[in-house]
């Protein structure tokens, strides 16, 4: 696999031949319960909880990304091309098969939040990376994985598009206002108090006004603060009031639908701010970490498509080739 620019949008994509997928795994025991013989390579584990640990990360056991080597980023004529050098890792949020995000308890998930804010702090010590992404699909539509609950994070050389939107939005928001589009957007919606789901604590559960699919719903911090990691580790107590909102709200999304997309959007790494580009120059006073939960309803599951990073497991060489080959008529 390897990562490739498209010119236009100056995006990413993640492309090559992959291995093709044998259906779905039935795997005789599960490795990520707590105590699976073929527990994949334990990168951290947070303590507490009932058994030896409450949460985990551990290596993706088909990982998108490796973490050796540089990404030798470069030209291909007018193109651009990287190797595809990143870190994947599985997040289980709990040691028991049967408790999820929706059904586990508060205590539990602070643990799982808390481990993904760990995750990311770590990783942004790595200089190579620009972007650190957590996500969660669930459900076959939204491209389930594992049986076991757990959530996905990927460290990557590039900052993913649906972000880089995001920060490009809030720096030039901020550049013509000098306030946060975030916090504006929250304070209209309390004001309005019309696509409020629910407040708890320090956060709010809302319906955005231009939602991208039906019941796309945000939970956002009232506070200021540009990356969750910092958010989390600095006002640890906070997180609870956080797993709480967060549970009830996949409760609610799972009475329309049992299938979801979940993501958690953060600032980008700064130690790659780029000066001479000016990127990110007032990032800390742009942007605002916010989590997306993207409910798949049945009959629109095809009609639009959500990924972080575009992922085409034929390359066009290939595609190419097959199509030239195809049999049509006249
Ligand atoms: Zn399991
Ligand atoms: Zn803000
Ligand atoms: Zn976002």
């Amino acid at each position: 696999m390897e990562l490739r620019k498209d010119p236009i949008t100056r995006s990413w994509v993640i492309t090559g031949d992959d291995v093709p997928d044998s259906g779905p795994r039935a795997e005789a025991v599960c490795r990520f319960c707590a105590d699976s013989p073929a527990a994949p390579q334990l990168v951290s584990s947070m303590a507490g909880g009932e058994g030896p640990w409450s949460a985990r990360a551990v290596v993706h056991p088909t990982p998108l990304y490796r973490i050796e080597g540089e990404p030798s980023r470069r030209a291909d004529g007018l193109y651009d091309r990287m190797r595809s050098v990143g870190a994947h890792e599985v997040l289980i949020e709990n040691p028991r098969h049967d408790r999820n995000l929706w059904n586990a308890s508060d205590g539990e998930i602070e643990q799982f939040l808390m481990l993904a804010a760990q995750r990311i702090q770590d990783l942004k010590r790595d200089a190579r990376f620009k972007y650190v992404s957590i996500f969660k699909n669930h459900g076959s539509s939204a491209g389930q994985e594992f049986e076991h609950p757990t959530a996905q994070l990927t460290a990557t050389t590039f900052v993913p598009r649906r972000v880089l939107y995001e920060l490009r939005a809030g720096r030039d928001y901020f550049s013509q206002k000098e306030r946060c589009v975030f916090c504006d957007i929250l304070s209209q919606e309390v004001q309005q108090n019309q696509r409020i789901l629910e407040a708890r604590g320090d956060f709010i559960a809302l319906c955005p006004y231009a939602p991208r699919v039906p019941y796309e719903t945000w939970i956002i911090s009232r506070l200021h603060e540009a990356a969750f990691e910092r958010f989390a580790l600095g006002r640890p107590g906070s997180i609870r009031d956080l797993a709480a909102l967060l549970r009830r709200t996949l409760q609610r999304v799972r009475i329309i639908t049992e299938e979801f997309h979940l993501v958690l959007h953060t600032s980008p790494n700064r130690l790659h701010r780029s000066e001479s580009l000016g990127y990110w120059k007032t990032i800390d006073e742009d942007y605002h970490w916010h989590i997306e939960i993207l409910p798949i309803i049945a009959s629109k599951a095809k009609s639009y498509t959500f990924k972080e990073v575009y992922y085409s497991p034929v390359a066009s060489e290939t595609a190419v080739k097959r199509l030239r080959e195809a049999q049509i008529d006249g």
